[in-house]
């Protein structure tokens, strides 16, 4: 009896030992997905493909100040600001030419208009953008919507701002309720664009909803982003490291 009662007691404290285990190495798991996330503008990294068409530009990953594309064209598609010396209106040629097939397929298979509004940006562009809001706003408010230099996708020319005129030419989350946005959000990809800030990874782009920001990364990995649910750091830092071609 006083065996059977010692071989209970041993048996509990080892199953209590293995709970307290469990729920030790749960947390800990906890707090290292939590920790996946960096902190913006922390440990910065200059990247070293700002050529390449997956080149994964965001608050820690950001291109050289002197990086300039050397393809960029003029867009021919319907513009917002008909300007055609303002460098919003043009991308890299591969991106131009995707954006015209994405447009005229909006216009022939349903009737849609889309309009480009904001494309190429240069480095000296956003530094005046940056300094122009962090005078009227602060540093910490500035950093919610507008890149620091060379944090700014739109620099690599493969980025483009698109709206409608059923939202006014505005560049608003109510493009993404529109039937012309909705069109966009499930077709983009086969012109090898993604909606590069969706809602539901705010933390871990760092940017709000963005309906309207395209960004061109090719027809291969924007159908993997769009299939997989993905966005560009999973892609870039999980699925392209797996593959081994991270700098490409
Ligand atoms: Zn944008």
């Amino acid at each position: 009896m006083n065996r059977m009662r010692m071989f209970l007691i041993a048996m509990s404290g080892l199953f209590l030992t293995i709970g307290m285990i469990t729920v030790f190495l749960f947390q800990t798991q906890l707090k290292e997905k939590e920790t996946d996330i960096p902190t913006f503008y922390q440990d910065v990294v200059e990247i070293e493909n700002p050529a390449s068409f997956r080149a994964l530009v965001n608050k820690n990953y950001r291109l050289p100040a002197d990086y300039e594309p050397s393809d960029l064209v003029l867009l021919d598609v319907p513009l917002y600001n008909k300007d055609k010396n303002n460098e919003a209106n043009y991308l890299r040629k591969e991106a131009a030419r995707a954006l015209k097939n994405l447009f005229e397929a909006a216009y022939n298979e349903k009737g849609y208009e889309l309009i480009a509004r904001s494309g190429y940006r240069s480095y000296d562009t956003q530094v005046m953008l940056y300094d122009r809001y962090v005078k009227e706003d602060g540093v910490e408010a500035a950093d919610t919507y507008s890149a620091r230099p060379g944090h700014s996708e739109h620099q690599t020319g493969l980025t483009i701002d698109i709206t409608s005129d059923s939202v006014h030419g505005g560049l608003t989350e109510t493009f993404g309720e529109t039937d012309e946005g909705k069109w966009v959000a499930e077709n983009a990809h086969r012109f090898g664009f993604i909606i590069r800030y969706p809602e539901n990874r705010v933390d871990e782009t760092g940017y709000q909803y963005e309906p309207w920001h395209l960004r061109y990364v090719g027809t291969e990995a924007a159908t993997s982003i769009y299939n997989d649910q993905l966005i560009l750091e999973d892609y870039v830092l999980n699925v392209m490291k797996q593959m081994s071609v991270l700098w490409d």
